[in-house]
């Protein structure tokens, strides 16, 4: 098993390096953020783990761009107690796991077995129509590269307009695919929420457009 590791405090980067190549892993150390993010980019490593404060870049931002860079490889982020970010960020960014420093070495190993069992998880693929871009594992929109807050059926209905982009959907389409196929209450329901999300999708390029007595479509410019 190959694990990165990016600490920037050499004692515990070589204790653990130290530790973990006992349990037969395979071990590479990286001392700042530049080194790591080059090195978690190349995909060749079954777990990493990230120190969140590091010179050059934080582990935050790496876990960032390896996700945009559709790098799956599972991160375990070590998070400071007193730290300014807490876990709920590592997990919103990427992270697969987090650790709290100072940590037993005995749990950080069972973690990392843990995560690689469970490999690199199937991400859903990022959607993109014209300015919009719509991450569905990490719950994040972004229009003409600003975050946008959705409700989460403001974002399923956008999830289901960016599948089907430039094709009409009529209500019952929409009711299908973001309601329950049961929903048997008034179907004007799809306007007001179509309503919403121009609402606040109002600074995009990309505009849901009504096509009178059919529905409604997503087109990108
Ligand atoms: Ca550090």
């Amino acid at each position: 098993m190959r694990v990165l590791l990016v600490e920037d405090e050499t004692h515990l980067a070589d204790a653990v390096a130290r530790g973990l190549a006992a349990e037969s892993f395979r071990v590479e150390v990286a001392h700042d953020g530049q080194a790591g993010l080059a090195k978690a980019l190349t995909g060749d490593y079954d777990v990493v783990v990230l120190d969140i404060m590091l010179p050059g870049l934080s582990g935050y931002r790496i876990c960032q761009e390896m996700r945009r860079a559709k790098v799956w490889t599972p991160v375990l982020m070590l998070t400071a107690k007193d730290g300014e970010y807490d876990e709920a960020d590592a997990l919103d960014l990427g992270a697969d796991d987090y650790l709290t420093k100072p940590f037993s070495f005995v749990v950080l190993v069972a973690r990392l077995r843990s995560l690689v069992r469970r490999g690199a998880p199937a991400r859903p693929v990022v959607l993109e129509v014209g300015d919009l871009s719509l991450d569905p594992a990490r719950h994040h929109v972004t229009a003409g590269g600003d975050p946008v807050t959705l409700t989460p059926r403001e974002f399923s209905l956008l999830q289901h307009l960016m599948r089907h982009p430039a094709v009409v959907q009529s209500k019952r389409d929409i009711l299908d695919g973001v309601w329950d196929a049961h929903y048997d209450g008034d179907p004007n329901i799809v306007e007001v929420y179509v309503g919403y999300l121009r609402k606040k999708l109002s600074g995009a390029d990309t505009r849901i457009e009504t096509v009178r007595g059919v529905g409604y479509v997503l087109t990108g410019s």
